[in-house]
């Protein structure tokens, strides 16, 4: 019994390792030893462990204190655990390969033209999904266990994503949808670290949105931001309900748009200042739902919601003030992320590290 519990400690605490140098980056033995609350030796035990199995590497790095006496960095191996990521959309998919220490080995595109984007998976990851330990693809849609309930931006109903990629590439996948995937790549990579639970909005041909609780993804965590009737009885929607969000926004679409639609108000175009009032407004309000149904403490506004919100902030600060809760309100923050374009990609990847580290424990 006692050793079994001995040997269960030391995968906790090597997994425990990797993953702050997963995240962190190169650290020497004291801050280590700082960070994981672990002794010294300890630390040193782990790192020798870590790197005869070939994840971690020591190097004699910068120097400390006034000595200048250079101290050993422990940092991750790249190429000990790699992740393949693609983010598919309704026009490309990308692709990144992704080493343990989250450098990307590899990254391509493809148009799709029209093609399958399954069909597409093997020439753009040129088949490295196979050698990795974890393989994962972003969607923009609603997805539960691999599969894509619903997606407005590529009029699926019902795939099985992960059967099709499987069949396709000879491996598992594992699926998130593109909100959710930017939501933890902004978490673990941009500076949204802070964040208990993060929502990310990703306006893409539809809107979706997802949350993450401490940086993981619940399961469901995909949200239809789209399809949160704002005006009952309104404009009918692709999905069949009246007064959706993504139906009744008057502009929507593309971030060039939304620039135009900007400079011609600024130009004293009176229909477009009204048509970002009354958008702002109206994403406020689903805005408002959203909010009471899972307390966010941040709201980052992604892909082309990104200009919309740069450019009628004060009507979804309104709208979404006339819809929650004070005390909802008075902890949560509005901002854009920073890995702009990136953040569902590199989401992606880091979905794929936590399986990696989580079967280390
Ligand atoms: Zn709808």
């Amino acid at each position: 019994m006692a050793r079994t519990g001995t040997e269960e400690l030391r995968r906790r605490n090597r997994a425990a390792l990797v993953e702050q140098l997963h995240r962190h980056g190169p650290q020497t033995r004291a801050e280590l030893t700082e960070a994981l609350g672990l002794n010294r030796s300890t630390i040193g035990a782990l790192a020798a462990d870590l790197a005869e199995a070939g994840y971690v590497q020591e190097t004699t790095g910068r120097s400390t204190g006034s000595a200048g006496r250079p101290s050993t960095l422990a940092e991750c191996v790249p190429k000990a655990a790699t992740v393949t990521a693609v983010e598919i959309r309704v026009d490309r998919v990308r692709f990144a390969l992704v080493g343990l220490g989250g450098e990307v080995l590899e990254r391509a595109e493809t148009a799709l033209d029209g093609a399958d984007p399954v069909d597409a998976i093997e020439v753009v990851t040129g088949g490295t999904a196979r050698d990795a330990l974890e393989a994962v693809a972003a969607v923009p849609g609603l997805v539960d266990a691999g599969e894509v309930a619903h997606s407005t931006e590529l009029g699926w109903a019902g795939r099985d994503l992960a059967g099709d990629l499987a069949s396709a590439t000879g491996r598992e996948w594992q699926v998130v949808d593109t909100a959710t995937a930017a939501a933890v790549g902004e978490w673990s990579r941009g500076d949204a670290h802070e964040a208990t639970k993060l929502l990310y909005l990703h306006g893409g041909r539809g809107l979706t949105a997802g949350l993450v609780v401490d940086g993981l993804a619940p399961r469901g965590g995909s949200i239809q931001l789209g399809h949160i009737v704002v005006q009952p009885g309104g404009r009918e929607c692709a999905c069949g309900l009246r007064g959706c969000l993504e139906a009744e926004m008057e502009v929507f679409g593309y971030a060039e748009d939304i620039e135009y639609a900007t400079l011609a108000a600024g130009m004293g175009d009176a229909a477009a200042r009204d048509g970002l009032r009354r958008s702002g407004e109206d994403l406020g309000r689903a805005l408002g739902a959203v909010v009471t149904a899972t307390g966010p403490d941040e709201i980052l506004f992604g892909g082309w919601l990104r200009e919309l919100y740069l450019s009628a902030a004060a009507p979804v600060r309104s709208a979404l003030a006339e819809t929650t809760l004070p005390h909802l309100r008075s902890r949560l923050r509005l901002r854009t992320p920073v890995l702009g374009d990136e953040g569902a990609l590199i989401g992606a990847a880091e979905t794929g590290f936590a399986t990696v580290v989580d079967r280390m424990r």
